[in-house]
């Protein structure tokens, strides 16, 4: 009888080569911990795949789509796992054709990975498509673009066999590619910018400025689930809240009122590079894209961007609205988003900012607070709320100097015991 796996497929890091060992434990890491809700019984290697095994009935069905949005996936086949008995494998191609869904042509892919098997491909292909030509005499055989492929994997004493799959959303498995810190608020476009930085295979740690106690923790909340709805496919294990509403109170009484967005900015950006240093995170991510609003020029741009030493990545700077939209709805945070929660962005907003800022009226409004001092009061006083994520290592020093710093410190189920 053959039962049901899923075969993971991953395209980028077969090019690893030295570090594809180490690639392809991180993504099998991956994979089991967005399984955590399923009765995994096996992720090994074999022969350039990934594969799955569960120990309940329907769970590689159920849990194929899951798997299709884990970072570094590919692509994710349904597979029969078959012995090496001819009419068991064939009889497995015969059920794999019917659940591809409607074809009029199809063609078998005959691999064997290992020689001790008697039949060759070719054989393979014969005798799989003449059981397959006799259980549909009506379809057609199509070596060129056939609208069904039945993959027949010999691997010692195994034989997978699949005709259905899924593309993955690609990229690299998070955590091989190190850690960056993110400005998530709760809009359309930062979601996004944290997700494509997961794909390329990096620990994201979301930074939320959020207007307390000038306004609700609305936008907080709305953080949590957006965070929440990329879990598990998307591993983030910490977001930090930067409770900001008095600051931009004190700065938007001494500064320039068309000033003020740069400032509360280049606080910002202050602020998440102190955490980035602390969680040794090597760049800061925002959502900014080119012209959007007023303080995505590129002189305003500049005018924040100059207060940070480590990198900035904006994925999103020559993305179209339309464009983000449209990843925003496909990862599941676009509802989220359109729910409206006033954040430090709505507080204490000018009438009409500057949209061209000249780097001298900048540095002059810059000193007319004690920025210094609003940094490290907010470095001291930020909150943060804890997910599971087995990826996500947590700094050690924060943890102790925050033990009792951090009031709001909200710790959600398992968070597992770390450090670097
Ligand atoms: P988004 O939809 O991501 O909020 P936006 O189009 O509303 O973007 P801005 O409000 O100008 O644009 O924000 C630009 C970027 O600054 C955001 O993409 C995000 O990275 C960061 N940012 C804005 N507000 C916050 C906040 N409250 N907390 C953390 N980061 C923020
Ligand atoms: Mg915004």
């Amino acid at each position: 009888m053959a039962s049901r796996v899923c075969l993971v497929h991953y395209h980028e890091i077969g090019l690893k080569g030295k570090n594809r060992a180490r690639f392809e434990r991180i993504l099998m890491d991956s994979c089991k911990a967005a399984l955590a809700a399923f009765s995994v019984s096996c992720i090994t290697r074999i022969s350039g795949h990934i594969l799955i095994t569960f120990s309940a009935k329907g769970e590689a069905e159920r849990a194929m789509p899951l798997i299709a949005q884990v970072p570094g996936v590919a692509r994710c086949s349904l597979a029969f796992h078959t012995n090496r008995e001819p009419a068991e494998y064939c009889r497995a191609a015969i059920d794999a054709l019917a659940e591809f869904g409607p074809f009029e042509t199809f063609k078998v892919a005959a691999r064997r990975s290992n020689t001790d098997y008697e039949l060759t491909s070719m054989d393979l292909n014969r005798q799989v498509g003449e059981a397959l030509c006799l259980a549909y005499p009506e379809k057609k055989v199509q070596m060129r673009e056939p609208d069904a492929t039945v993959h027949v994997l010999v691997v010692q004493g195994s034989v997978y066999v699949y005709a259905k799959s899924v593309r993955g959303v690609g990229g690299l498995p998070q955590g091989s590619a190190g850690k960056v810190v993110t400005l998530l608020s709760s809009g359309i476009d930062s979601p996004v910018a944290t997700w494509q930085l997961a794909r390329r295979g990096a620990v994201v740690v979301p930074i939320h400025f959020s207007g307390r106690p000038q306004t609700a923790d609305t936008s907080e909340y709305l953080c949590q689930d957006i965070i929440e709805q990329l879990a598990p496919a998307v591993q983030i294990g910490r977001m930090y809240v930067v409770p900001f509403g008095d600051c931009q109170r004190e700065i938007s009484m001494k500064t320039p009122s068309d000033l003020r967005v740069i400032m509360y900015r280049r606080v910002m950006y202050s602020v998440a590079e102190r955490i980035a240093k602390i969680e040794g995170a090597k760049a800061i991510v925002t959502g900014e894209s080119l012209g959007q609003v007023a303080s995505q020029t590129l002189e305003n741009i500049m005018a924040v961007n100059e207060v940070v030493d480590i990198p900035v990545f904006r994925p999103l700077i020559g993305s179209d609205k339309q464009e983000i939209i449209e990843r925003a709805k496909q990862i599941g945070t676009y509802d989220i988003s359109c729910e409206t929660a006033p954040d430090c962005c709505t507080l204490f907003m000018p009438r009409r900012p500057e949209t061209h800022a000249k780097m001298d009226a900048v540095h002059e409004a810059w000193d007319m607070f004690d920025h210094d001092a609003m940094i490290d009061y907010l470095v001291e006083h930020v909150e943060y709320v804890d997910f599971t994520a087995p990826v996500y290592k947590r700094p050690r020093a924060m943890r102790e100097r925050h033990e009792e710093l951090a009031p709001r410190t909200v710790v959600r189920e398992g968070d597992a015991e770390a450090g670097e």
